[in-house]
């Protein structure tokens, strides 16, 4: 697929095409939507990050005085957001997402699995509610879970994570299981201009190429590095739900985890999960006493598994 870069498209016989105005639809972005459609079985719309993608989700579903119920430990940016938006009269409640959701809330919004604590949802519980129900599978992507098959509504990626894959390119995405709703998000998207552009939709075709192999390669590393971890006497709780790359782990407390960060060689020190490079960073930085103290989040490239433990166990001392 060729990349148009183009804001506008000549109008044929007086009246405009299918595209006429990027804001309301380019070719790039539209390929790329039927792909991760395909991917997810539903309608696929892509947004300018995976904040972007939740603050549209939101904002097109509910009315002021709504609840979300946000599964707890989730990204802690979703939370974030959530509370951004409560000025325009939106509310939100957390519960374990492992057991059913509150009554009387508008949204379900669940993570698989949840970031970084790893939790899986109970989806079927989730969708007997009768709210509508969000899934966030960043982290699981649609190799390992299709959330529309289990009753979810919506599933919200951040593309620019594992779907995309490079660390190049922000990039959200909602997928519907229904035409309508999709039809609604992209008039309000349109209307707002929570949009993508061409470029990462373009990184984004070239990532999905080689999402199965990543995310296989990932997992396969993941668990072994999981399993190692596990075995660590420097080590005390490791997370990992057996699917993805993103693994969490505890040492004894902050010191000791800004001391491993800084230790490692191989991995880098830096933020952010689904990329090619494997990537560590102590939590607290960013989340508070949201996280325990320890707590380090490892999200696993492609390197080999040797040298990626090598670099681990080097930096954690025996
Ligand atoms: N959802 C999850 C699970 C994430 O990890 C992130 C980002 O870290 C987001 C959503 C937000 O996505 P973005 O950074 O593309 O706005």
């Amino acid at each position: 697929m060729a990349l148009d870069r183009s804001t506008i498209w000549p109008y044929r016989n007086g009246e405009p095409g299918e595209f006429y105005y990027s804001r309301y639809g380019h070719p790039t972005g539209v390929e790329a939507e039927r792909e991760l459609g395909e991917l997810d079985g539903g309608h696929a719309l892509l947004f300018s990050s995976g904040a972007g993608a939740t603050t549209a989700l939101v904002l097109a579903l509910l009315s002021p005085g709504d609840t979300i119920a946000l599964a707890e430990g989730a990204y802690y940016g979703t939370a974030v957001t959530f509370r951004a938006l409560e000025r325009w009269g939106l509310r939100v409640v957390e519960f374990d997402q492992t057991g059913p959701p509150p009554t009387d809330v508008q949204l379900v919004w669940l993570e698989a699995p949840s970031n970084p604590f790893l939790t899986m949802p109970d989806l079927e519980v989730a969708a007997a509610h009768p709210a509508r129900v969000v899934v966030d599978a960043t982290v699981a992507t649609p190799i390992h879970l299709r959330p529309l098959e289990h009753g979810a509504d919506f599933v919200l990626h951040s593309a620019t994570k594992y779907l995309a894959g490079h660390d190049d390119a922000l990039l959200g995405a909602v997928v519907c299981k229904r035409e309508d709703d999709a039809e609604r998000l992209k008039e309000f998207r349109g209307r707002t201009g929570i949009v993508a552009a061409p470029d990462p939709c373009f990184l984004l075709l070239r990532g999905l190429k080689t999402l199965q192999l990543r995310v296989r390669r990932q997992t396969d590393s993941a668990t072994e590095l999981a399993r190692r971890l596990e075995g660590h006497p420097n080590v005390q709780t490791v997370r990992y739900p057996g699917i993805g790359g993103l693994i969490s782990f505890d040492v004894a407390d902050e010191e000791e985890a800004r001391r491993v960060e800084t230790s490692i060689r191989v991995i880098k020190n830096a933020t952010s999960l689904g990329g090619v490079d494997s990537v560590l960073e102590a939590r607290a930085r960013w989340e508070g006493d949201r996280v325990p103290p320890g707590l380090l989040r490892l999200s696993v490239g492609l390197e080999d598994v040797e040298a990626l433990w090598n670099d681990l166990s080097q930096a954690l001392g025996r």
